[in-house]
């Protein structure tokens, strides 16, 4: 049966102000949420807005669009109306992409200060276009575009040179009453980046967006952040999170969304608990287990299914989970909640577990 409460995590979250991205709540009050950026041309705005609709059906709570043009900054303000998802403008160099953002209706604006010269003058005039348009800034410190007198003082992107940085651009907010801001301090060695968020942390209230920037391709870019992220959500640190991959952005979401879910900081949706196989595996569990996951996508129920290649802890491991197979003797035991409902013959335990399931998501409203 479904446990009572919520499920237990490693530590609470660490208490940050809220503020709203557009339609989503940001700061511990709020669920942490996953990001993502397109990577369409924005100025191609029937294919960005597909791009955000793939991102928004895969579970991404905001998505961030480059802003590098003219073109792009003109095409925002029906982007921003027509995202289903808050917008997020990434905004480098020019100060002036900042106010068209703000004015065209974006959730955030994300300002590089490391990127934009003459920014600290400027602050006071964005923080008031931000206010009036209920606009709030992302403060994106990158260990890449890092202030140049930061990097003369500190040699390189330290964690400490990271966070005085991201500190000062802060404080210039805050003396002009500007306080709807996140931070991030980004760095892409995961160790680097995991010491300045704790630093960061220490220093205020601020929310705070993780991610290790270019993470790499797929498999090291999920694994580097995972354990990044992983370390600080563990400690309570990290408000928002964007997974960097060198692929389609939908998996960088999928990642995030994964990522949430394993620390328990976000609902489960459909988990598979598939053991790794063994030589006393009596089916071919790869297989099966990548058939189930395939048959099962989409699934809105929080089914937890489990499948197993023999009866060592099949049937143990099977009984725990909403549905599941032991597999043995060429055939699969099917149990739902706990009991055996069926025995099938092996090339039926696939259909099995997917009739069963859509019927127990159809008994929890959840189809
Ligand atoms: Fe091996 Fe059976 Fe355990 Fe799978 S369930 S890993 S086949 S012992």
């Amino acid at each position: 049966g479904m446990p009572a409460g919520p499920p237990p995590v490693l530590t609470p979250r660490r208490k940050t102000r809220q503020f709203q991205v557009g339609s989503v709540g940001v700061g511990s009050d709020s669920p942490i949420s996953v990001q993502s950026m397109t990577t369409t041309k924005t100025h191609d705005i029937n294919a960005t807005l597909q791009q955000i609709a793939e991102l928004t059906a895969a579970g991404c709570d905001i998505v961030r669009v480059a802003c590098p043009t003219d073109k792009d900054a003109d095409a925002l303000k029906i982007i921003a109306m027509k995202s289903q998802i808050p917008v997020i403008a990434d905004i480098h160099f020019q100060p002036k992409y900042v106010f068209a953002a703000i004015e065209a209706g974006c959730g955030a604006v994300r300002v590089n200060p490391g990127n934009i010269r003459q920014f600290d003058d400027q602050v006071k005039e964005i923080a008031q276009a931000a206010k009036d348009h209920g606009t709030s800034i992302r403060i994106g410190v990158n260990a890449g575009s890092l202030d140049r007198r930061l990097l003369k003082k500190y040699g390189k992107a330290t964690p400490e040179a990271l966070v005085e940085s991201a500190v000062w651009e802060a404080s210039l907010f805050e003396e002009h009453g500007f306080h709807d801001f996140k931070i991030s301090v980004k760095h892409n060695d995961p160790v680097v980046m995991v010491r300045a968020y704790e630093l960061l942390a220490e220093r205020g209230d601020w929310p705070l967006h993780l991610g290790v920037t270019e993470a790499g391709p797929a498999f090291q870019g999920t694994i580097k952040s995972a354990t990044a992220f992983g370390a600080l959500l563990s400690q309570g640190i990290g408000d928002t999170i964007r997974v960097s991959l060198s692929a389609p952005p939908v998996e960088e979401v999928k990642v995030g969304n994964q990522i949430l879910e394993s620390l328990n900081l976000r609902p489960r949706k459909l988990d598979i608990v598939s053991c790794p196989s063994c030589g006393r595996a009596q089916v071919d569990v790869y297989t099966l287990a990548e058939q189930v996951t395939e048959g099962l996508e989409g699934m809105k129920a929080p089914l937890r299914v489990a499948v197993m290649g023999c009866v060592v802890n099949g049937p143990g491991e099977a009984r725990d989970a909403d549905l599941g197979v032991a597999s043995g003797n060429g055939k699969g035991q099917i149990f739902v909640k706990g009991e055996v409902i069926k025995t099938v013959p092996e090339d039926q335990i696939v259909e099995t577990l997917i009739e069963e399931a859509n019927r127990l998501a159809e008994e929890m409203g959840l189809t």
